[in-house]
């Protein structure tokens, strides 16, 4: 194991690297066409002085999924060991856990059996937020890309379709983007699920082009909520917008375009309720934590 001077170890096909270390050849056919899956994961420091991992299992079985699309042969035991051992190795406890398995070298066309397979667990200590309570969201003039063109997995080039929404929103004033589709309904945001409050009731954005969220889900069982298609005219007229992923947890929407929210005490609650759940403090839940 080499020593970690600032940059934390990184699991790469089997061993421990520096986070420095360039390892990627530029002939990768990943960097050239997105043919990789990756995952986001969090753990969190828990009150017996350790950490646990939340819903591990469900995230490596998002990505084996994915990794199938590409017909990468992905190991749901062996990506979860090398993840709580890349963890102890960095000493990380609440941390960010970047997973990503791809297609290598071997052939620069368009056929993916010849290629070389990897797969790398990065940790990282800081965590990459949305806006915080504060966001403000504006619907995105770009389309989601439909599942029945890119599955609604973690495929890395995908992802450039939320790059360009990022982008432009940002580009606006605004922190995040939200795709709607054609007929006015809301998807989901760029990496993020949407959820609203009206009356007291909490509604989960169902949409078949939006990721099956681990965040989504766990939010519907701690609340209730009930999952179905909604419109943006129905998003507005809410009393609460809040959105949540594994980074985001559960963020309140401050602002949709011309819509102001105000006090979001629906959110707020969840949100906390959440925070617990996450560092084992509610025993009904701590079924979905892995510990480190
Ligand atoms: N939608 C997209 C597009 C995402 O990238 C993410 C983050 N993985 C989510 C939703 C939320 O998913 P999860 O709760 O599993 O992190």
């Amino acid at each position: 194991v080499p020593i970690a001077v600032d940059q934390p170890l990184i699991w790469f096909d089997g061993n421990f690297i520096a986070g420095n270390t360039p390892e990627a050849p530029l002939t990768t056919h990943a960097m050239h066409y997105g043919t990789a899956v990756f995952e986001g994961i969090r753990s969190y420091a828990t009150a017996d002085g350790g950490a646990a991992v939340f819903r591990l299992p469900e995230h490596m079985e998002r990505m084996r999924k994915g990794a199938q699309m590409f017909g990468i042969d992905f190991d749901v035991d062996r990506a979860s060991e090398a993840t709580l051992a890349t963890l102890r190795a960095n000493g990380h406890r609440d941390a960010y856990i970047r997973p990503l398995t791809w297609m290598g070298t071997g052939s620069i066309g368009l056929d993916v059996d010849p290629l070389t397979q990897h797969l790398m667990i990065a940790t990282l200590a800081k965590v990459v937020h949305l806006g915080g309570a504060r966001t403000r969201l504006t619907v995105s003039p770009w389309k989601r890309n439909p599942a029945t063109s890119l599955p609604a997995l973690k495929l890395s080039g995908a992802y450039v379709n939320s790059i360009l929404a990022k982008r432009e929103a940002k580009q606006r004033g605004f922190d995040e983007a939200l795709f709607t589709d054609d007929k006015g309904y809301v998807v989901e945001c760029t990496g993020a699920n949407v959820f609203m409050v009206k009356n007291g009731a909490i509604t989960s954005v169902d949409h078949r082009d939006a990721l099956p969220g681990i965040t989504r889900d766990t939010m519907i069982e701690l609340s209730g909520a009930q999952s179905r298609e909604v419109t943006l005219h129905e998003l507005l007229d809410a009393d609460e917008v809040f959105v949540c992923g594994t980074a985001a947890e559960a963020t309140a929407i401050a602002v949709l375009d011309r819509r102001e929210f105000g006090d979001n005490p629906v959110t707020r609650e969840l949100a906390a309720l959440y925070a617990r759940v996450v560092r084992g403090e509610e025993s009904r839940y701590t079924s979905w934590l892995t510990p480190v």
